[in-house]
């Protein structure tokens, strides 16, 4: 790169910086004056007057509220954050239904759609379903597209750093898509893309159980199993922006069970939603209650049919669940040994299977502790089915106001 473009990039990224930090002063302390940002910043006065002007006019996140009073100079002008009428849109791509909302600048939920996601007919029908429901969302408000300051999208799967490529989602049998530009070709509002586990934990820190915590991982128990690492404040993204695959740390490398990726023994193969329902399709035996409740279509046999067999004292059923909770809490009892977390928050589709989930998962992290003493809490993570698109509400409020959650 020449030194004028170098020169270039370092403005504009100072320029954003320092457009950050202003609308965090004008939003925390809700009125300040113009003369009090050019104090607390340290920048110069022109540089403070444009980036308050960008905000005030193009952005109108605040507005002018007349000047305050003069010690003897020229009185000063008073700036105030002005949120009304200005929404935030999130959405949680899942594989059979996408879970969209709107927020206001609070993160409180206004609206709510949800929609199948259709991935069956193809990448192209997903972005049409995205493109409707977030105008399907606005129109029910009667809002357009420049009363929102962005949307933020959950995926499952690995994301590049840039946040812009899907380079592998085996959910949606998606490989190398460029998402972030399919998107928002379609749609005239700023996106932020993230995985939806990560955003699982940016919800968290923003606005759930770890606003105060600096060390917690958010592990995700559904179709899938994955990880949101958070290490002394800061969630971790890793090397290539691949951390937190949880579901693919080997767990039994003596296991003949494939996983999804190809490889045998991972957590997910052991201890997902789908596995314990594949593993008691497989492995079912004649005396169980399954053969019941799934109405002799056996290939029916779902994680949940699994966990209702258990409530009924089935044998077979409590076996499969309680291999797969061992495998899990051997999995989360590795991401302790490694990280020392204070707190671990267990979240996704068949950690809401109450007591039994909990009891079993418990039991089993309690042996693996090497030391009797440490405490580390073992939690239900919060937000239920809306943990992801809570996430990725806070994703946009961070990156354009500035939450400081990363
Ligand atoms: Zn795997």
């Amino acid at each position: 790169m020449a030194k004028q473009e170098i020169q270039k990039v370092d403005s504009e990224v100072m320029n954003r910086m320092n457009r950050r930090v202003i609308l965090q002063l004008i939003r925390q302390n809700h009125t300040i004056s113009r003369a009090e940002l050019v104090k607390l910043t340290g920048l110069a006065a022109p540089t403070v007057s444009r980036i308050v002007d960008r905000i005030v006019n193009e952005e109108k996140l605040a507005k002018y509220c007349g000047v305050g009073h003069s010690n003897g100079g020229r009185p000063p002008v008073i700036v105030e954050f002005n949120a009304s009428g200005k929404y935030v849109l999130g959405i949680d791509l899942g594989a059979t239904m996408i879970r969209g909302v709107l927020a206001d600048l609070d993160a409180e939920i206004v609206m709510e759609i949800q929609m199948p996601t259709g991935k069956e007919e193809g990448y192209e029908v997903v972005i049409d379903n995205l493109v409707s429901l977030v105008e399907r969302l606005l129109s029910k408000r009667g809002l357009d597209t420049g009363h929102v300051i962005g949307l933020g999208v959950g995926v499952a799967g690995l994301l590049d750093k840039k946040k812009e490529i899907v380079d592998l989602s085996p959910d949606f049998g998606w490989q190398n898509v460029n998402f972030k530009n399919d998107l928002e070709a379609r749609l005239s509002i700023p996106l932020f893309l993230e995985n939806s586990t990560r955003l699982m934990a940016l919800g968290e820190k923003g606005y759930g159980q770890g606003r105060d915590l600096e060390n917690f991982i958010v592990v995700n128990v559904g179709y899938g199993i994955a990880a949101g690492i958070v290490v002394e404040g800061q969630l971790i993204d890793g090397g290539r922006g691949y951390s937190g695959e949880f579901g693919h740390m080997t767990i039994d490398p003596n296991s003949k069970i494939v996983c999804d990726c190809g490889r045998t023994g991972c957590l997910e193969a052991l201890a997902s939603g789908r596995s314990i329902g594949h593993l008691a399709q497989v492995g079912l035996t004649k005396s169980s209650l399954l053969n019941q409740l799934c109405g002799g279509k056996v290939e029916k046999i779902d994680a949940k049919m699994v966990f209702d067999a258990c409530r009924k004292n089935d044998d077979f059923a409590k076996k499969t669940c309680l291999n797969a909770m061992r495998s899990l809490s051997v999995g989360i009892g590795n991401l302790i040994q490694l990280l020392d977390p204070t707190h671990v928050f267990v979240g996704g589709g068949v950690s809401l299977n109450g007591d039994l989930f909990w009891r079993a998962l418990t039991n089993e992290i309690e042996k693996q502790k090497m030391l009797p003493n440490r405490q580390v809490q073992i939690l239900p993570a919060g937000f239920k089915e809306y943990a992801s698109v809570i996430g990725s509400v806070a994703l946009v409020l961070d990156a354009v106001l500035g939450l400081k959650l990363r």
